[in-house]
């Protein structure tokens, strides 16, 4: 069969044999493989471990000429070429890490038509140079990865990623697949727009990953729960732990290792050969822990990774489930574990609140940070929250923290009002503004220091608020603030009241909140002692 007439679908079913060796396609590969092989465009949505390569891989091998693959991946190029080479696959790469000999080298390589599949940089694609190049010879095939960084909103963009939209210009009649593991219905829209793709077949697969248990935990003393979680659940086990900053990184890889867990700390502040360092030896040792900001994993393919656990609160739904997307990739029981409070919430408003960008950038920020709240806060299965947040249908699902043990919301409404008129009476009375502690302690009727200095224990709300304990108080302002009764303000944290905040306060709304559950660490070591 002649490349040209289009070949047989058997053509493929060939090569994922004797090349990749693998007996059968999986869900979704087949119909995405044959469409491209017949010369077709295709968007596809698949989640992290589905399988996109082989959706490219394979027609760049049936097809005539040289599959161009883009990935913003550069430092997992070399990576992905060594694992191609070690298959029989004739597979190079240009990006900036390459002297001029070797990308000579492996500009000659192409035009010789010696290469079945070659890598590029998004930025190589701006070049004249480059596209001169693939000019001259024979391309079977576009595929964009991670094609999400060319949505401007989303949390991985990449500005160039937005010249690939002249490839179909240029090249009209070889086919494009664009591939990404992160796409709500916005996203997947802006995706077709931005790179032509709105006459391409969309290829979605279900965004289920059914043996992750998600859990989403408050934070109380983080690194007694994770230790815990580590220890409990997971001894022995790969994981990856993912915090906020440079420095939380670096604390906690040392606290583990600390405590007998090796781990390892992974952030763009660490030099290049240390990271590489790092990210080998979690690939190629057993029951390493990874400590990392979110620098760390985009392409990683480690199918035994047992648990994510998040020390700090992601930014988006989207950041979360590609993160949590890190376990489990062989299909075997994994947690993606989340511990989160207050002062998550109140650094990340603040945090948006003092972003570059223009007042619709912030709405957008605070958008994601909403829908990630509500995910933390709901009383209802995580799974089906999740998947309906892309799009898609799910039944309670059994395998996450609501479903094991139902969680319950409880009427909420007073408690709020206390926190409420607190927060009025200062910036009334007073015109002074504090954070959640004075306000608690003010609450909690405590003669603390600050209380005193600022004659706090005169106002009427002093000491009404003993029917909680500090925790719960926190765990009060904390959901107030994530359904947007409360809101932060400046540098200090500083609680504020909304426009919604008014309807509580006239009685004219209720709260529910989710009633947090016992916290495990409280408990045992109370049993203890
Ligand atoms: P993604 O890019 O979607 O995250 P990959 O392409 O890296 O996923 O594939 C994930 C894993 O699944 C890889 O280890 C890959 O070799 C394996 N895999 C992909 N397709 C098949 C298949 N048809 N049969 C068996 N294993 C497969
Ligand atoms: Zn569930």
């Amino acid at each position: 069969v002649s490349p040209e007439n289009g070949p047989e679908v058997s053509d493929a079913t060939r090569v994922l044999r004797r090349v990749f060796g693998y007996d059968s396609f999986r869900e979704g590969q087949r119909e995405i493989v044959e469409h491209v092989v017949a010369g077709g465009d295709a968007l596809v949505l698949m989640p992290t471990g589905g399988g996109k390569s082989l959706c490219y891989q394979i027609p760049a091998l049936v097809r005539k000429g040289v599959g161009v693959v883009v990935s913003p991946l550069i430092a997992l190029m070399q990576d992905q070429v060594d694992a191609l080479t070690a298959l029989g696959v004739r597979a190079g790469f240009l990006n900036s890490t390459q002297d001029f000999e070797e990308r000579r080298q492996v500009e000659s390589d192409f035009l010789a038509g010696e290469l079945d599949l070659l890598y590029l940089a998004p930025e190589r694609l701006r070049l004249d140079a480059t596209l001169r190049l693939l000019d001259s010879g024979v391309v079977s095939l576009f595929a964009i990865d991670e094609a999400h960084c060319v949505a401007q909103w989303g949390h991985d963009f990449r500005p160039d990623y937005l010249a690939l939209s002249a490839l179909h210009e240029r090249w009209p009649d070889v086919p494009r697949i664009a591939l990404t593991a992160t796409a709500t219905p916005a996203t997947h829209a802006e995706i077709a727009s931005r790179l032509s793709l709105q006459d391409a077949r969309h290829f979605v697969a279900s965004f289920d990953r059914p043996n992750i248990q998600y859990r989403i935990v408050p934070k109380s003393e983080p690194r007694r729960q994770l230790l815990e979680l580590i220890r409990t659940e997971h001894p022995g086990d790969a994981g990856i732990v993912y915090c906020l900053s440079r420095s939380s990184v670096e604390k906690i890889a040392e606290f583990l290792a600390g405590n007998g867990i090796p781990a390892l700390p992974y952030h763009a502040g660490l030099d290049a050969r240390t990271r590489a360092e790092n990210q080998a030896r979690f690939l190629r040792e057993d029951g390493l822990v990874m400590v990392a900001t979110i620098a760390f994993g985009m392409g990683i393919d480690k199918p035994d990774v047992r648990f994510v656990a998040h020390l700090d609160l992601p930014k988006s739904v989207e950041g979360y489930y590609q993160e949590t997307g890190r376990a489990g990739r062989d299909g075997l029981p994994s947690t993606a574990w989340l511990a989160y409070g207050l002062q998550d919430v109140v650094q990340q408003r603040k945090m948006i609140d003092t972003s570059e960008g223009d007042d619709a950038h912030r709405r957008r920020l605070a958008a994601h940070l909403d829908a990630m709240l509500a995910l933390c806060e709901t009383v209802e299965c995580r799974r089906a929250r999740l998947l309906a947040y892309f799009g898609q249908q799910g039944a309670p699902c059994g395998n996450c923290d609501t479903c094991l043990s139902p969680a319950e919301s409880w009427d909420a409404t007073v408690p709020a009002q206390k926190v409420l008129s607190t927060v009025f009476r200062l910036m009334r009375e007073r015109r002074q503004k504090f954070g959640a502690g004075q306000i608690i302690d003010i609450l909690l009727g405590r003669k603390t220091a600050k209380v005193i200095q600022f004659d706090h224990d005169a106002l009427t709300v002093f000491g009404v608020g003993t029917e909680l304990g500090e925790a719960e108080w926190r765990g009060v302002v904390r959901q107030l603030l994530a359904q947007g009764l409360l809101a932060v303000e400046g540098d200090y944290g500083t609680l504020v009241l909304t426009d919604a905040s008014a309807e509580v306060l006239g009685r004219r709304r209720q709260v529910l909140m989710r009633r947090e559950p016992d916290r495990p660490a409280r408990a045992a070591r109370a049993a203890k002692s």
